[in-house]
Formats: structure tokens, sequence, C-alpha cells
């Protein structure tokens, strides 16, 4: 059932077998399969899924390769729902380790928002990762193209790059290392700073002796038209035509609401066993916010392993048979 404001307070005294917090490709994947196990679910997602900034997904068995995020997840939660689980359009806030359950305080609304604690005796961290872009002083000018042909991801757009003349944007040194891979697909490759940091004698000869150029001077704007990049001017008012973007600027962990559980983390990615079960027995971390491959496949394969593994969990410590009846029950 799809939540609301008139309708949570039908479920706040419940306790859920799970709660993902997140509905991308990941969360819906966990919930389907939960459902499925006959356990009751509830997904609490903010939007703005990285699945719904993908303009075309590439790579995904059985689909074709120009399907938008956005009607993959369309489609995931139609399908979630159809199998009674419980929806919610909000933000988690906190999460507290209550013993035998969690308490998950979330906020509904941005406006005269309300706030609700949902309790469940498992919890899945499905809230993915947000790619920092380029900071320039009209940011609707990146937003235009970024997910269009300014792509964020080299394992998804590698092959739409070849032999095109490629812009990396980058924000440290390191960064920008990925034209490294990148010049296995092309070798037209031009680096930019956008004059936020200094690159070192080192880089600089590595990258001048494999043919890339470096640009060190600050980005007025993208240039291009219908979403699709054609350039870069410069601050001085020079251009450089591209035909395609790739941002290599890290990203933004959505992992605060576990700040108060200790958790084993590498970088921001928290790290789990191989079905996806953190370094708390009783919560479980998939999609991009674990460590692994940031692709859908993986995604919703992490979904299915994480219910898994709950279920047999659940299973084991209930040992009965369970009826479809007391699934979500109200
Ligand atoms: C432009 C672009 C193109 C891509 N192309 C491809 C491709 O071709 N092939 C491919 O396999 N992959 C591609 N990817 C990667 C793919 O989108 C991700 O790997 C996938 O979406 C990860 O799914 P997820 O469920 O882990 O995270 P997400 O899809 O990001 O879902 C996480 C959800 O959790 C929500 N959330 C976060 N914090 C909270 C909170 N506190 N409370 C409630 N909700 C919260 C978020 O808003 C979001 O809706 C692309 C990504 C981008 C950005």
């Amino acid at each position: 059932m799809q939540l609301t404001k008139q309708t949570l307070n039908q479920r706040t005294d419940q306790i859920y077998d799970v709660l993902v917090v997140g509905g991308g490709a990941a969360g819906l994947s966990a919930g389907i399969y939960l459902q499925r196990y006959l356990l009751s679910t509830l997904i609490i997602d903010k939007g703005k899924a990285r699945s719904h900034w993908m303009q075309e997904l590439h790579n995904y068995l059985g689909l074709p390769p120009d399907t938008p995020g956005r009607d993959v997840l369309k489609q995931g939660k139609a399908h979630y729902l159809s199998l009674d689980g419980d929806y919610l359009n909000a933000y988690v806030e906190e999460v507290m380790d209550e013993g035998e359950t969690f308490a998950v305080r979330v906020r509904i609304g941005r406006t005269n928002p309300t706030y609700a604690v949902f309790r469940s005796r498992y919890l899945i961290a499905a809230s993915g990762i947000i790619d920092h872009l380029p900071k320039l002083a009209d940011m609707q000018n990146v937003f235009d193209y970024a997910g269009h042909n300014l792509h964020v991801c080299l394992i998804c757009d590698g092959y739409e790059m070849r032999d095109q003349r490629v812009g990396v944007f980058g924000s440290h040194e390191s960064s920008l290392e990925v034209a490294f891979s990148l010049s296995w697909f092309t070798p037209h490759i031009t680096l930019f700073t956008n004059g936020e940091f200094e690159v070192g004698a080192e880089l600089r000869d590595r990258l001048t002796s494999n043919g890339f150029t470096l640009i060190e001077q600050p980005i007025k704007q993208f240039l291009g038209e219908n979403h699709q990049m054609t350039g870069v001017e410069l601050a001085d008012g020079s251009i450089v035509k591209l035909d395609a973007g790739l941002v290599s600027m890290g990203s933004k962990y959505h992992a605060g609401y576990l700040k108060n559980i200790d958790l084993e983390y590498q970088g921001g990615n928290l790290i789990t066993d191989k079905m996806n079960r953190t370094s708390h027995p009783r919560i479980f971390a998939v999609g991009d916010l674990k460590v692994g491959m940031n692709q859908v496949v993986i995604a919703a394969a992490d979904g299915a392993l994480a219910a898994t593994q709950i279920w047999r969990d659940i299973r084991r410590a209930e040992g009965t048979r369970r009826s479809p009846i007391s699934v979500n029950a109200a």
C-alpha cells in the first residue's frame, strides 16, 4: 500500500519484519523478494534516485538499451505494491537500535513536515549515493547535460564515448586518473581542473605523455542544446569543442541516518559479507551504498541476496510456516 500522511498512523503500531531505506533498484528488488517470502516490508524513499537520473540503462539483460531508469523504478514500484508491500515517500532522519527492533524516525513532506517513527526487526540500507558535479555559477547549465552526454560512470558509458572528444572534469588530482581507463575507449581526452586544484609534475608528465590535454582555468559554462553538450566555454572566453564529458568528482554517501550505529565502512561505503549483511547482524546494505560495483544489475542482485538471508534468519528463528494473511496486515 502507498502510505500517505493520512494513512501512516495505520502502520506506526506494527513491527515490520524489514524496513528498507531507499526505493531505487536495490531497495525495490529487496522489497519484491521480501514480500514474496511473506515478510512484511516498508520501503521509505525520498525520491531522486540515481536510477532516476539515469536517462538510459545501457547494459541490463532483457531490457532495450535505451530504457530510462525512471521506467525501471516505476515498473519496480508497481511490482512491489502488487505484492502488498508498504511504500512511503519520506526522508529517514535517524535509526535507533532498540535491541530486538529498530526505531526509524522519518520526516514526511518538506513544507509543514509531519514526523513519524516506524519499527522493524531488520533494516536494509539501500539509500545509495549521489554524484558531485562541477560547480559553476549557473548550476542549471550543469543539470541540463548531466546524465545525458555529461556522464558520471565510466563502466556505464565508456562504450558511448568511444573515439569521441571527451572532457574529464575532476575535483582533485587523483580524480584525473580516470583518464587512463577512459583511454581504453578514446584517445581524445581533455582534462579540466576548473581552476580548483593543482596538478603535480609527476601526473602532469604522465597525462601529457599519453597525449591528453590539461586545462586549468575556470569553466564559464557548458555549451550545447537539447541536453547534448557540445563543448565548454572557459573564463577567458575561449571554447573547447567536445562530444561528451565524464565527471569524476566523487559522491555523497546517503548514510547519515546510521550515524548512531557503529558500522564498518570503507571510505563512505558500508562493508558487508557476501549476503550483504553489515557488521551489525540485523542491518544489511545493498546497491551503491555498499562496497562493490555501482551498477543496476548488481543493485538488483544485492536486494535479492539481502532479502534471502533475512528470510533464512527469520525462518530459522521462527521455525513455523507463515500465513500470507499476516503480511503487512493492518
Ligand atoms: C547518469 C547515470 C547513468 C547510469 N547509467 C547506468 C547504466 O547504463 N547501467 C547501469 O547498470 N548503471 C548505471 N548507472 C548506475 C545506477 O544508476 C546505480 O548503480 C543504481 O541506480 C544504484 O541503485 P541503488 O538502489 O543503490 O541507488 P539509487 O537508485 O540511488 O536509490 C537510492 C534511493 O534512496 C533514497 N534515499 C537516500 N537517502 C535517503 C533517506 N535518508 N531517506 C529516504 N530515502 C533515501 C534516494 O533518494 C534514492 O531514491 C548510472 C547512474 C547515473 C547517475
